[in-house]
């Protein structure tokens, strides 16, 4: 098997319904700076892998009006965070072939309004639209976006940037998708096709040209970005500011589905049903699956998922016990899948566990099979789902619940998720390494009492949040953190001991931040908080595998409470630092001079979940290796753009061995990488003009002052950074070298 075929088969495992490859020479005509060879020097192709809308949440999403969105709601939900997760995963098997691989994210890191030269507002930093067209899938239709022969609009893409030379999928040349049956320009409720319309973008691609509407951003974001009411009349001219004063005066009235997309449908596959949507349907046929062969189907999905209980039954059923009436929803229903989960973490005290993600993924993931085997399907709609599992028998209290509904025929079924075999220590390894995990350790509670009595209580610490977290102005509040070091006993009453598992990002998701000529923090700031998403989903399978052999366990994202925050596009994140001290007592990490986790392995290139659990597990020895800052010029302390870590370092000693826990001025430290006080860490790359020099006066109110005298704009939505003292560790190059004595 060739590499590109190697390629193609994983990102089909992995879940990816389409899947091209493109040379870099089909990029020709991008702007270096949202180029693959602007990203990485030296990329050779770019992998484009697509997921498929399901039918029905288009077209039966966001009615009667394109806002709020309905059960479209699975774009941003599910689609977003499940391509993120194939460019990530396909990413690190690239890695592991070994060729470079820069996975970018699906959505949501923008400049808003360009970056030096670069005047482009809403610049991603590569356009997977136009690598998806680049990679053979499609081409971009009259309302700019990527269509292809089997769904028309309906997929979303995502691409993964490689040095590797790979076979490239060949140009698409089948007839036109789009007729410029001008459906898009009629349904837009911004008018954004004909109002501020710059000329007609004529973008070449492979050696095809594209021409579609270059339409202002900023009126097609009215309430597809921003979330303003359509209800308004929209002004005339739209920017940022028009934007930022109706937030400011009117707040949001919640998401929207593009009419751009739901109106769109290739003239091969376009069919209208009055009864049935306003919007066109999608020819399909369904696949030779039986409705057994398809019930099994969901059965694997649903297992996959940790769902407890799983049960299929009709439509009239439902309707018949609740009154509830399925084809409301989606007016073929014949069947309904009902999916519940024992909440994870019973007993605990704290809970870091994701299972919205999980729920939500496995629901759209069975509406997705049942999708693409030519049915009807709909989750995420108002149908109540605790009633629904009443109706098909499964009700348990603790339980939550997602309903799927599907014009399927089948049979009726009930599978409960039974107790299992208490794993060994070895066998909860390998299924830690085997759900993803690259490195997993333990510790016994008993050595966390050690460290405890090393290490004392942090003094408490004050904070300042925003209360405002969308765009425009930052609205202060303080708040005290921290004050105590938090231990297993605080997580989980009983607790014996401690899983720990890292999971490493690419090194070009690091090497590239603000140095190619896309200078950018976008791949960097993705693999911040796709790494946690992703730790968090293996967690969750070991907490599930836990409590099924009679175990209590619960997940922790900062076990100790030591760490701070990190500003990403997602929010506030646990900072690098989280979990530094669970990685050091599980023997995997010590910690560097910047008082962030290193190891052997990965150098500063990973991060860590940590499971607390009542099960009795043999505690992993401690790290001996020298550490890499000993043999460093230590550039982590030269780079720090605001000199937080000029301080003394503190030991603390371990069952005889010296660890340095860092020194760093938290205050100092937090100025750049919480609050975005400083240009270099990130915001700089962003777009954004700021650069505060840390006060004298180190108050939650000199911090407050701050923040407020920066003129943030949108890019508030939108702010990350790429710490300076990791980007400049070479730990990961000195252990490589040395080749390290590694347990
Ligand atoms: S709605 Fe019609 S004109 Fe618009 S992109 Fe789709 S096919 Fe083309
Ligand atoms: S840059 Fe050098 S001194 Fe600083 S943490 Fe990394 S290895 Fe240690
Ligand atoms: S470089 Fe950034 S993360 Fe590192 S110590 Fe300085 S401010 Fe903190």
């Amino acid at each position: 098997m060739t590499l590109t075929e190697r390629i193609v088969e994983e990102a089909r495992r992995l879940g990816a319904d389409q899947v091209g490859i493109a040379p870099v020479e089909r990029f020709a005509g991008a702007p270096l700076r949202m180029s693959p060879q602007g990203l990485m020097p030296g990329a050779r192709s770019v992998v484009v892998m697509g997921l498929h809308h399901t039918d029905a949440s288009v077209e039966l999403g966001a009615e009667p009006r394109p806002q709020p969105e309905g059960a479209y709601l699975v774009q941003w939900r599910v689609m977003n965070p499940k391509l993120d997760d194939l460019s990530f995963r396909l990413a690190r098997f690239l890695e592991a072939q070994g060729v470079r691989a820069l996975p970018i994210v699906s959505s949501n890191i923008w400049r808003y309004t360009g970056y030096k030269d670069f005047k482009l507002d809403f610049a991603p930093d590569l356009a997977h639209r136009y690598a998806a067209v680049a990679a053979g899938l499609g081409e971009i239709g009259w309302n700019g976006l990527f269509m292809t022969a089997d769904y028309g609009p309906r997929q979303r893409v995502v691409s993964v940037i490689t040095d590797a030379e790979l076979a490239p999928t060949p140009m698409y040349d089948g007839p036109p998708l789009c007729d410029k049956c001008m459906e898009c320009v009629r349904n837009c409720p911004t008018d954004a096709f004909r109002k501020e319309v710059r000329g007609i973008n004529e973008i070449e691609i492979g050696g095809r040209t594209f021409r579609f509407p270059d339409t202002n951003k900023w009126r097609c974001a009215w309430a597809e970005n921003f979330g303003l009411d359509l209800a308004h009349e929209i002004p005339e001219v739209v920017n940022e500011e028009v934007l930022l004063t109706y937030l400011e005066k009117y707040g949001t009235a919640g998401g929207e589905e593009g009419s751009c997309l739901k109106f769109c449908m290739t003239p091969a596959r376009r069919v209208y049903d009055a009864d049935y949507c306003r919007a066109p349907r999608r020819k399909k046929e369904p696949s030779a699956l039986s409705g057994a062969e398809l019930v099994e189907g969901i059965r694997a999905i649903a297992e996959a998922g940790g769902v407890d209980a799983l049960a299929v039954g009709t439509a009239g059923t439902v309707e018949a016990a609740t009154g509830q009436r399925p084809a409301l929803h989606l007016p073929d229903a014949a069947s309904v899948v009902v999916l519940g989960w024992r909440s994870p973490g019973a007993g605990a005290t704290r809970n870091d566990a994701n299972l919205p993600r999980r729920m939500d993924y496995t629901a759209w993931e069975v509406a997705h099979y049942l999708d693409v085997n030519g049915h009807s399907a709909i989750c995420h709609t108002r149908m109540n789902d605790v009633q629904s599992a009443r109706a098909l028998g499964v009700p348990k209290p603790g339980y939550r619940y997602m309903t799927v509904l599907t014009s399927a025929q089948l049979p009726a079924a009930q599978v409960h998720a039974g107790p299992q075999e208490p794993p060994s220590a070895d066998d909860l390894r390998a299924f830690c390494l085997e759900r993803g995990a690259d490195l997993v350790g333990f510790f016994s509670a008993e050595r966390f009492s050690e460290f405890r009595r090393a290490v004392g209580d942090p003094a408490p610490r004050q904070a300042v949040r925003d209360a405002n977290p969308g765009p425009g102005p930052f609205f202060p509040e303080v708040v005290t953190e921290g004050g105590r070091l938090l231990g297993p006993e605080d997580w989980l009453p009983g607790a014996r001991s401690v899983i720990v598992l890292g999971m490493r990002f690419p090194d070009a998701a690091l090497d590239t931040a603000k140095v190619t000529p896309a200078e950018t923090i976008g791949p960097f700031a993705f693999a911040q908080f796709e790494t946690l998403n992703l730790l968090g989903d293996v967690a969750f399978h070991v907490v599930r595998r836990l409590e099924r052999s009679g175990w209590r366990a619960t997940i922790a994202n900062d076990l100790t409470g030591r760490a701070s925050k990190v500003r990403s596009s997602r929010g506030l994140l646990p900072d690098m630092r989280a979990n530094a001290d669970a990685a050091l007592l599980a023997g995997l990490a010590y910690v560097g001079v910047h008082g962030h986790p290193i190891t052997p392995q990965h150098g500063v290139r990973q991060r860590f979940v940590a499971i607390v659990t009542d099960c009795p597990l043999p505690g992993d020895p401690l790290l001996r290796t020298q550490p890499a800052c000993a043999r460093c010029e230590h550039p982590c302390v030269s780079a720090c753009p605001t000199c937080a870590l000029n301080g003394h370092g503190r030991t603390v000693t371990l069952e005889g061995v010296d660890f340095d826990l860092g020194a760093v001025d938290g205050f100092a430290c937090d100025w750049a990488k919480r609050y975005c006080l400083s240009g270099r860490e990130g915001p700089a790359y962003m777009g954004l003009d700021v650069d505060v020099p840390v006060p004298e006066s180190r108050t939650a109110q000199a911090v407050a002052e701050a923040v407020c005298d920066v003129d943030w704009g949108a890019q508030k939505r939108h702010l990350n950074v790429a710490e300076e003292c990791l980007r400049v560790c070479p730990a990961h190059r000195i252990h490589r070298e040395e080749k390290s004595d590694v347990r």
